[in-house]
């Protein structure tokens, strides 16, 4: 009788376990801190890749096949990779028209909306820019549709999933005090990104975005327009050059022999840099990089 009963309760617990996949780690952390042991969660872009250039291998497919749920950035940054990994999953759990499937861009307004797209040109930003996850009150947002997110899916769990993201909330509202009070003398400083990988870090802070080493978001670097940057530098005297971990950083060391600026690498996720191992120190090491 006591194996019976063993048995019927087993599907239960599984139930209970929803396996999230997400597109990319910061998501992972959000999820896991609103779901708790009631979530697992699969990462499907490590943290240290071009979050626009992912290739769809099969590893990846494999996650997709078995996830209960996914959570994507969207604003086009997966336009790439994360369709054709849907399609070839197949899994009904996954697809966009799913209830079980959320694309957090919905829940944010996404800054710098190009007038006109040349999608020929390879401009990877054609709705806005996607990076809204690095403005720390965004995070805050996400959690919260995270939290609706999860409670749609498991209403059992409802109060479980309501604590975690007050507690969350508590916690986060404090560390963005510390960095609120870090950034506060870079008000107004000048810089230049690579790729337009900090819009919304720069936006959080009043850190002024005077230029990229890309030519348009996705473009890599031309001699003429690194031309036209240096003459930049010299007139507008930006602090430094704020540089992905992802892209050679070749064009911007000549661009510092020649002007010298600083360059300062920034990660754009958890596990960028193998210092980054969680939302709160991906934020420390932003807000404490800029000198
Ligand atoms: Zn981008």
């Amino acid at each position: 009788m006591k194996h019976f009963l063993l048995f019927l309760l087993l599907p239960l617990t599984l139930l209970a376990h929803m396996n999230i996949a997400v597109s990319y780690p910061y998501i992972g952390a959000i999820t896991k801190a609103i779901g708790g042991d009631h979530v697992d969660t699969v990462v499907l872009a490590k943290g240290n890749w071009d979050p626009h250039f992912v290739v769809p291998r099969p590893s990846l497919i494999a996650k997709m096949r078995s996830a209960d749920a996914l959570i994507m950035n969207g604003g086009q940054l997966e336009i790439g990779w994360l369709p054709p990994l849907i399609n070839r999953a197949a899994n009904p759990k996954t697809q966009t028209n799913a209830k079980s499937f959320l694309n957090l861009s919905h829940n944010v307004v996404l800054l710098h909306k190009p007038q006109n797209v040349d999608r020929s040109g390879g401009d990877v930003h054609p709705d806005g820019n996607p990076h809204f996850h690095l403005n720390p009150a965004n995070i805050l947002v996400l959690a919260k549709r995270i939290e609706e997110f999860l409670i749609s899916l498991d209403g059992e769990h409802r109060t479980i999933y309501e604590d975690n993201y007050a507690a969350f909330s508590a916690e986060w509202t404090k560390n963005m005090e510390v960095w609120k009070d870090t950034m506060a003398d870079k008000r107004g400083k000048k810089v230049i990104q690579y790729h337009d990988n900090l819009a919304y870090f720069n936006d959080a802070y009043g850190l002024q975005s005077v230029g990229t080493i890309e030519p348009l978001p996705g473009i890599p670097p031309s001699s003429r327009h690194t031309l036209e940057l240096i003459q930049l530098i010299e007139r507008e005297k930006p602090c430094c050059v704020l540089h992905d971990v992802y892209h050679s950083t070749k064009t911007a060391e000549f661009i510092s022999e020649k002007t010298g600026i600083k360059v300062i690498l920034m990660p754009h996720d958890i596990g960028a840099l193998e210092s980054i191992e969680d939302l709160k120190s991906l934020f420390d090491y932003l807000t404490g990089a800029i000198k």
